[in-house]
């Protein structure tokens, strides 16, 4: 009886709303029809009148994208215009159509978290919305503020790293920063989206309490103290329910408890039915799915979507609008004046970039290099440069959040480029590239080759098509180089198309001196060194005068010499340019250089062709990485490893063979410089990681959770968080274990004492001080951190939790105190009992201080409430 009269009152209202589609006018048919800059009061009241004029598909209308997918849709007829989107995070990689897609290409997210500088997410949100202003972008797709659970996340790199409390302070003063000018950054991917692995099925299963401690808290305070108007949800599952459609997150926690105002956009394509609508989603992006007029219609007939639902939606929406201004009379997207290729926001982007490097070992103080007694330097590795006019893969990572900067910029981004220009014209930069050559190092001849010991210098080639006795013309037998070029869908040499063929080289090497030298070749070339088959990159030893033959075999199939080059992340054949052209290239470098050089600098890591949206990455670096280090240390003491991640890699397995390690995250354009600025101590690093980084993956508490699996009764993969809010370094302190690096960690050219810590009380404020003193010869800054813990708490509590930091500036041999305050939410925890935030007053809570999260230098045991 009562479903009866629901239905019966909600068919009378869609015949009420299909009047007004009909009708296509206001609410009084004859009345003058009021535009959206003719309302008055507050945005509430603004929205409510704009509401009143609109018919009910005008309304369903606002619920979903407008064509092309990012944007909201417009309404012409009450002077409604469509508000432009654009990823985001990292810069603006979509501007609306006709503007230049190149943009400040910003440093990561993960990048910015290790500034520890809450000034500096400031400094971010505002050059990020002022771009947002050149371009006529009304909300910015980010910041994204997931956090980093396991250091496989593709996405983390985007990310504020692992801890709540860190990653609030950075997405508060960003979100505040950016909306200040004008534009409303989208806080993203609500929630529990902390891998990219089955990102649109997974389940994560995550309890209420680590929900609130762990997952929420950058989002609820970039809601309740940065202001923030827009939420993305994630394509996720939590706790049985799509994030779209999850009315606990988005009703209940967002819309209720922290008093959001604003909109929740879906992911784009993470709406899965009509009813999300009544389960907290506002809009729909990039279009109507779900949240169209015909299946409204159809879900409000059925009972299952109320007219209020749409009435709700429409109005947070337009709320959003006038709130923001946007439909002020005069109001205009884009704010003239402003630079497209800004130098204010190249100057930010460098300034993060400089305070973001972490320093993780520094040997035998092999940094900062001295100009006035370095001379020559190697630089080697995948990412210390680029080809001419392509941007360096390794300035960010990559998918939504990858942006392409102006390609005067590309000479900034490069780390060869800002060493040689740090090093200045007294210190010789020697660049290898390796292990896939250069067409200059291919087109060199083959160091000691001959064709037999007594042979003419070169190797003897030989071509055997598959399945067939026809020879094969080819100019000259013998090659003093290998570097050959062939079209997509042809074979090299006039090989029949319809056939692969296998290419051997062979001769002798025979090296007049004892020489250290490495393999570059590009992926389908086997190389073999006497009875050895070596690995790219790897480094060999020949003897003076003792002859080892060499051999060199590339099998290509013709079929295959139509896929995608390794560019493409497909295919075997290497590939270079645009027009599918295909390489085969092998080159012998002498590693003399290596050997003599005053410093070795080996620029490795994962770039945004791995790390990137849409999957997860590996743990350890590729082994040809990996043997590079050890090869390079193997000749030279003085490695300086430099690493681009999102968050931790594998380092265990060369960590000791490195002089110096730099954590370099994703840097952005400005990362040459602000590389080439620390290795040589113009800036002094101060960095220090926002994320655990692990011995070995294993040691991971998320680990035996991740990805997920299929359990019975369900068709998707469900990923139980058992662990908890027992992660990261919680997870790493309960167990006892020693991780690589600590959170909070990162070295300096200088040294630090902290010490004499104190806390006072000033209402329900604890503020603790405490003295840092610079004890070294250097200026530089450190991070003074402050964690807390409770003792005897009737809830299981991590051993302790940041709740404050400072990064300090102090010249050599100055002390500052350094003043924190701790609200009483910082001694807190969520209470599963009680269901609700609880402070033990009575209890002993330990407030320590120190430089990192195993780095405790002093520490109080008090009574505090
Ligand atoms: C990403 C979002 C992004 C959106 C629009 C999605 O695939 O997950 O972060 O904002 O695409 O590009």
């Amino acid at each position: 009886m009562k479903s009866n009269l629901c239905i019966v009152l909600s068919s009378l209202l869609i015949s009420l709303g299909t009047t007004h589609i009909h009708a296509q006018t206001g609410a009084d048919a004859g009345a003058q029809v009021v535009k959206a800059q003719d309302t008055k009061g507050t945005p509430d009241g603004r929205a409510d009148q704009l509401a009143a004029e609109m018919t009910f598909a005008e309304k369903v209308s606002l619920l979903s994208g407008g064509p092309g997918g990012f944007s909201t849709r417009e309404i012409p007829r009450l002077g409604l215009p469509g508000f432009f989107m654009s990823d985001g995070p990292n810069g603006v990689r979509n501007p609306p159509q006709g503007v230049t897609p190149q943009a400040c290409a910003f440093p990561s997210g993960a990048a910015l978290a290790a500034t520890w500088d809450a000034g500096m997410a400031t400094a971010y949100g505002t050059a990020m919305g002022l771009e947002d202003r050149a371009r006529g972008t009304c909300f910015q797709l980010g910041p994204g503020l997931n956090i980093c659970r396991v250091p496989v996340n593709g996405r983390n790199f985007e990310y504020f790293g692992e801890d709540p409390y860190l990653a609030s302070i950075m997405a508060a003063n960003w979100v505040k920063a950016c909306s200040a000018e004008g534009s409303i950054p989208t806080i993203k991917h609500f929630a529990a989206n902390n891998q990219e692995v089955n990102r649109n099925t997974v389940d994560a299963q995550v309890d209420e309490r680590t929900m609130h401690e762990i997952y929420l808290p950058a989002f609820r305070r970039a809601v309740t103290e940065g202001g923030v108007v827009a939420v993305m949800c994630s394509y996720n599952r939590l706790n049985d329910f799509y994030a779209s459609a999850n009315d606990w997150l988005l009703n209940q926690v967002l819309k209720r408890e922290w008093g959001f105002k604003g909109l929740v956009m879906s992911d784009w394509g993470a709406s899965h039915a009509t009813t999300d609508v009544a389960r907290g989603l506002d809009l729909e992006m990039p279009s109507g799915a779900n949240l169209n007029l015909a299946k409204i219609q159809a879900a409000i007939t059925n009972g299952t979507v109320s007219v209020t639902n749409v009435d709700n939606a429409v109005h947070r929406i337009l709320r959003t609008f006038f709130a923001q201004g946007w439909l002020d009379a005069g109001w205009k997207p884009v704010t003239p004046g402003l630079a497209l290729d800004s130098p204010a926001s190249a100057k930010t982007a460098l300034s993060i970039a400089e305070e973001a490097i972490v320093l993780l070992k520094n040997d035998r103080a092999t940094l900062p290099l001295d100009r006035a007694k370095v001379k020559t330097i190697v630089v080697v590795g995948p990412n210390a440069s680029s080809p001419d006019g392509v941007v360096p893969a390794n300035i960010g990572g990559g998918g939504s959040g990858a942006v392409n900067p102006f390609t005067n910029r590309i000479p900034e981004a490069r780390y060869l480029d800002g060493i040689t220009r740090a090093a200045g014209s007294g210190v010789k930069v020697i660049y290898l590239s390796t292990p896939e050559p250069s067409e200059e190092q291919a087109q060199a001849p083959l160091l000691f080759a001959r064709t037999s010991s007594a042979g003419e210098p070169g190797l003897t080639l030989s071509v055997e098509v598959a399945g067939s006795n026809a020879p094969v013309q080819i100019a000259s037998s013998v090659q003093r180089n290998i570097n050959i070029t062939w079209q997509q869908g042809q074979l090299p040499f006039g090989v029949p198309t319809n056939r692969g063929a296998t290419f051997t080289w062979s001769g002798i090497l025979t090296p007049p001196q004892d020489v250290d030298f490495q393999i570059a070749a590009t992926p389908n070339a086997v190389v073999t060194i006497g009875d050895q088959t070596v690995a790219l990159g790897t480094i060999m030893h020949l003897v003076a005068s003792k002859p080892v033959p060499i051999l060199i075999k590339a099998s290509l199939q013709a079929n295959l010499a139509a896929g995608r080059g390794r560019r493409g992340g497909g295919g075997v054949f290497g590939q270079r340019g645009g027009g599918g052209e295909r390489v085969l290239r092998v080159a012998l470098t002498d590693l003399a250089s290596v050997k003599n050089a005053d410093a070795v600098i080996a620029c490795v890591g994962l770039n945004r062709n791995v790390e990137s949206e849409g999957r997860d990455r590996p743990f350890d670096l590729p082994d040809i990485q990996q043997q590079l280090i050890k090869s390079v240390s193997a000749l030279n003491p003085h490695v300086i490893v430099i690493n681009n991640s999102g968050a931790g890699v594998g380092m265990s397995a060369w960590a000791q063979d490195a002089a110096a390690i730099l954590q370099a995250w994703y840097l952005g354009q400005e990362g040459g410089i602000a590389i080439g600025k620390v290795l040589f101590g113009d800036v002094n690093p101060s960095g220090h990681l926002a994320c655990t980084f692990d011995k070995h993956f294993e040691d991971n508490p998320a680990f035996p959770y991740y990805p997920g699996k299929q359990v019975s009764g369900t068709n998707y993969p469900v990923e139980p968080y058992t662990e908890g809010i027992f992660y990261g370094y919680r997870g790493y302190d309960k167990a006892g274990k020693d991780p690589m690096f600590p959170f909070g960690f990162g070295l300096s050219y200088t040294t630090f004492r902290v010490g004499n810590l104190k806390v006072g009380k000033s209402g329900t404020n604890v503020t603790v001080s405490v003295d840092v003193k610079n004890t070294g010869k250097r200026a530089g800054a450190e991070v003074v951190q402050i964690y807390v813990g409770e003792q005897n708490c009737p809830e299981p509590r991590p051993l302790r939790e940041l709740k404050g930091f400072s990064r300090v500036m102090l010249n050599p041999g100055e002390t500052k105190r350094v003043a924190i305050t701790l609200p009483r939410d910082a001694f807190a925890y969520w209470s599963s009992t009680t269901k609700n935030w609880k402070v033990d007053a009575g209890n002993k809570f330990t407030i320590e201080a120190g430089v990192s999260e195993r780095d405790i230098s002093a520490k109080k045991t008090l009574k505090v409430f």
